[in-house]
């Protein structure tokens, strides 16, 4: 169902709280040398990031019953997002979302979609091998791609090796 008044309004604040932490988190990692991967392309609307939307979250949550009940709570009311399954091994709930109309592959209510919505792909640019969904517009090119690209030309490879490396490695910046 399409949100109302009440729902995008309390979405923003929300989402301007997401925003600001994680932009503090980020700056925190880039603080200490890490480099996330580049995301190139763009959005091809497939859908796929609306079929399961998934939050991991810190043991605490995941561990105190019911704090944990109150999170789910908010991203039934407010989010939409109904919990489907658990996934125990990277403290991560699995969700279905209410707003994605699986035969339009839409969103009912785009312009006040979450901050975790916004956001994808780049939460995965900050994995060593990001894999983005299939049909998926965005890809994920290494940091520091244009030094591997001059080390690979170096090497006495065949044309197939070369252009599987590059894949594997997320050279690709076209
Ligand atoms: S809120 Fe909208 S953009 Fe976010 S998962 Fe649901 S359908 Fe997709």
């Amino acid at each position: 169902m399409r949100d109302g008044f009440l729902r995008r309004t309390v979405k923003r604040v929300a989402r301007w709280h997401f925003n600001v932490e994680l932009s503090v988190h980020r700056a925190w990692r880039r603080s200490r040398g890490e480099r996330p991967h580049v995301v190139v392309g763009g959005c091809r609307r497939s859908g796929g990031c609306c079929e399961a939307p998934a939050i991991a979250v810190g043991t605490l949550l995941w561990s105190v019953g019911p704090l944990q009940r109150v999170f789910l709570a908010w991203q039934r009311h407010v989010n939409g997002f109904e919990v489907v399954r658990r996934e125990a091994c990277e403290r991560t709930f699995v969700f279905s979302c209410t707003h994605f109309d699986r035969e339009t592959r839409s969103c009912d209510s785009y312009d006040s979609r979450p901050g975790m919505c916004r956001d994808y792909p780049r939460l995965l640019l900050w994995q060593a091998n990001p894999e983005l969904l299939p049909g998926c517009g965005y890809r994920a090119v290494a940091p520091n791609a244009e030094g591997l690209r001059e080390s690979l030309g170096r090497l006495d490879l065949t044309p197939e090796q070369r252009e599987k490396l590059r894949k594997g490695l997320g050279l690709d910046a076209d």
